[in-house]
């Protein structure tokens, strides 16, 4: 792979780089897309990374079809594939990994542990390995987005991080691979996430500035679905991703529920809004 990257560098041209875990919807495809505007020639990484799941998680049920995600990645631009083995990537076990610090103590990363560890760990081995000169991540994650921003800085990776919004389904859901787990109930009740969210968001815009406010409209579209079960509602600082208790433009609004066998995420800034997200179909 780095032999790849590097003859393409040698001759000129620049080299995007988009990690996944695959089963690709249209959220992925559009960063290999908006990688592509960005550089030369794009990879784009498949690869399930077991040491970001914990013990009682999905990796074994987490849903793959190579050969769909491989047409797909080329149709919207993809240059190469890399789809390393768990052997090529973790040939040893990995002692040395990646320590998130106090970014990984809120949200997503308090009720994961050592998922972020496991995340960092990859994406640096990842960009070690296919030596981006820029690497695509999607907002929807925005933990994550947040923490590989701050990797690249704190330890000088020579690679731009471009962050990507969110893509939606037509009634707002949030695209994940994940979604592949909700039975058709399910799936028509999901769309509360995201209109809670809108919720706290047009509240914000009419000028409510309480936190307590803005997460009662956040929670009131969703605690009507007796099927979500709200694993965290919070409104959080965009750097340090803390709790605010000063709701401002550039503040977090982040939601994870569990809806049947799936694990739901999604997020909005407040200023911006919806807007800032991309609805394919509406
Ligand atoms: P995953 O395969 O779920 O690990 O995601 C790979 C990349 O796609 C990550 O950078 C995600 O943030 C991004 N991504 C996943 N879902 C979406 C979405 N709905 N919109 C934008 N980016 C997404």
């Amino acid at each position: 792979m780095r032999l790849w990257s590097r003859s393409r560098r040698d001759e000129g041209l620049t080299v995007g780089l988009v990690p996944t875990m695959g089963y690709f919807h249209e959220g992925h495809l559009r960063l290999i897309e908006q990688a592509k505007a960005i550089a030369d020639t794009v990879v784009v990484s498949l690869f399930v990374n077991p040491i970001q799941f914990g013990p009682q998680e999905d990796l074994a049920a987490y849903p793959r079809d190579l050969a769909r995600d491989r047409a797909a990645a080329l149709a919207r631009g993809a240059d190469c594939l890399f789809v390393p083995t768990e052997g090529d990537m973790y040939p040893a076990p990995q002692v040395v990994r990646v320590v998130p610090g106090s970014l990984a103590d809120h949200l997503c990363g308090a009720r994961r542990p050592g998922h972020f560890e496991g995340v960092l760990t990859v994406v640096l081995k990842l960009l070690n390995i296919v030596e981006p000169q820029v690497a695509v991540f999607g907002r929807k994650d925005v933990q994550q987005a947040v923490l590989i921003r701050r990797m690249v800085g704190d330890l000088n990776v020579a690679t731009e991080i471009v962050i990507a919004p969110t893509v939606r389904e037509a009634d707002g859901l949030a695209m994940s691979s994940r979604n592949a787990y909700l039975t058709p109930e399910e799936r028509r009740v999901a769309p509360a996430l995201a209109r809670g969210l809108e919720a706290a968001h047009a509240a914000f815009a009419a000028g409510v500035r309480d936190v307590g406010a803005l997460l009662a409209a956040a929670r009131a579209p969703i605690e009507e679905v007796g099927a979500l079960a709200l694993e965290y509602l919070e409104i959080v600082d965009p750097v340090s991703l803390a709790p605010s208790d000063a709701p401002g433009e550039e503040s977090i609004v982040a939601v994870a529920a569990r809806l049947g066998a799936a694990r739901l995420i999604d997020n909005v800034t407040l200023g911006e809004g919806t807007s800032g997200d991309v609805r394919v179909g509406a």
